[in-house]
């Protein structure tokens, strides 16, 4: 079998035939001919019709899927077309796009690998370079984007996420609902122009069938949520107001920890971060002995341990009604503990109290974790080293991997 059979078999273009392949580069690449049929026409790169042969460029290399881990490129002398519309233009090639060096084949053929390992990996195994791995990811983010459906989504998440050094926020917006859980807008910043641009990308019609918003605490996004999606249920994610109590409970052990050394006393509450913070039920034996011995004495921390754990119950009311009542009573207790941070935490709550309570009207449709899972893939492709060095960058790697985009149809899947 020959190369140009596979080839012919895997990619057929109508009007242009391939030559006999041959090496090149010391045997190191494997060159195809291509030359246009003889009664083929030519495509004008700006209108995408018919036009007549003007003049002939100069040959141009493409490379292709490599073979047997061998380098293919396809050689073709570019024309250049006398377009009735466009004026004189290049011709469009089918497995071209535009000035790339690569064929669309190995563009999206990188692209796929590149969502499975890290896209110097991707430049190694495949003996080409990171840029050209970038620009084959960012070429099928921006198809996706164009081509994706968003008109099904009625429930989305909005989170900022931390990245890199610093204080350097993104904004995130998720769909919620349906099967897929997806990545719909990564936004430079946590102000609120960040997060107006995506209701203003999506339209006025699209935010007006939004049913559910899920959101954290932070104000600017309070502010957009209320003024652009006003008709939907707006709700504070549990798992942010849960976190925001452990911080404080953090912060009370830890301060307490700090004094209790300087006071010489022995060290009790040494190693009990993670006993006070984690559900019971997930402790070790170990932690729970640890933690056992700890609520015997009388201190700050184990208060706090108390009243966090007292809140959980809150969850699981099914009522918003008797949820209040009893988070009214957890918020008088809390602030007779005179612990700082917690009564810190209780102004917190009374602030978002009708937001929280809005958990319990829409707790059928979403797991508390939705947006926790989401935000911990996030933090995955931050932290992987790609060699992210700009906010560009990051943003195509975060499309490329959450966004579940539609990807351009191909005649042959190579992987
Ligand atoms: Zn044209």
């Amino acid at each position: 079998m020959l190369i140009t059979t596979v080839l012919n078999h895997i990619e057929k273009h109508k009007s242009f035939v391939y030559g006999k392949p041959r090496w090149g580069k010391g045997r190191k690449q494997i060159e195809v001919p291509i030359a246009p049929r003889k009664n083929g026409q030519a495509i004008c790169s700006g209108c995408q019709l018919p036009a007549p042969v003007y003049d002939r460029l100069g040959r141009r290399r493409f490379n292709y899927v490599p073979l047997w881990n061998i380098a293919v490129v396809f050689l073709y002398t570019m024309r250049r077309v006398n377009c009735q519309r466009c004026g004189v233009k290049v011709e469009k090639v089918p497995w071209g796009r535009g000035k790339s060096p690569l064929t669309r084949s190995y563009s999206i053929f990188l692209a796929t690998w590149a969502r499975r390992l890290s896209w110097s990996e991707v430049a190694g195994i495949f003996g080409t370079t990171w840029n050209r791995v970038f620009d084959a990811v960012k070429e099928m983010v921006e198809y996706g984007l164009e081509h994706r459906d968003i008109s099904g989504v009625t429930a989305i998440g909005v989170d900022e996420v931390q990245h890199g050094k610093g204080h350097s926020y993104l904004t995130m917006v998720y769909q919620l609902n349906g099967k897929t859980r997806r990545l719909l807008y990564v936004g430079q910043g946590r102000t609120a122009k960040t997060l107006l641009r995506f209701f203003h990308d999506c339209g006025k019609p699209w935010c007006l069938q939004l049913q559910f918003v899920c959101s954290d605490m932070w104000k600017p996004y309070l502010k957009v949520i209320a003024k652009k999606a006003s008709q939907a249920l707006h709700i504070l994610d549990r798992y942010h107001i849960v976190a925001k109590l452990n911080t404080a409970l953090s912060e009370i052990r830890a301060s307490e920890a700090r004094k209790l050394r300087r006071e010489g006393y022995e060290e009790v509450l040494k190693h009990t971060k993670y006993c006070f913070l984690k559900n019971p039920r997930n402790l070790t034996v170990k932690q729970k002995l640890k933690l056992k011995d700890v609520l015997k004495y009388d201190l700050k921390s184990v208060r706090a341990y108390l009243l966090k754990e007292s809140f959980q119950v809150f969850w699981q009311y099914s009522s918003p009604y008797w949820a209040s009542w009893y988070l009214r009573k957890w918020c008088a207790r809390a602030m007779r503990s005179k612990l700082d941070p917690i009564k810190k935490f209780v102004g917190t709550v009374r602030n978002h109290e009708e937001l929280m309570l809005n958990w319990f009207k829409a707790r059928k449709q979403f797991s508390s974790g939705a947006v926790e899972g989401l935000n911990r893939k996030v933090n995955l492709v931050t932290r992987k080293s790609y060699g992210f060095r700009s906010f560009e960058v990051l943003k195509v790697a975060l499309y490329h991997t959450l966004g579940h985009l539609p990807e351009p149809e191909v005649a042959h899947r190579f992987c």
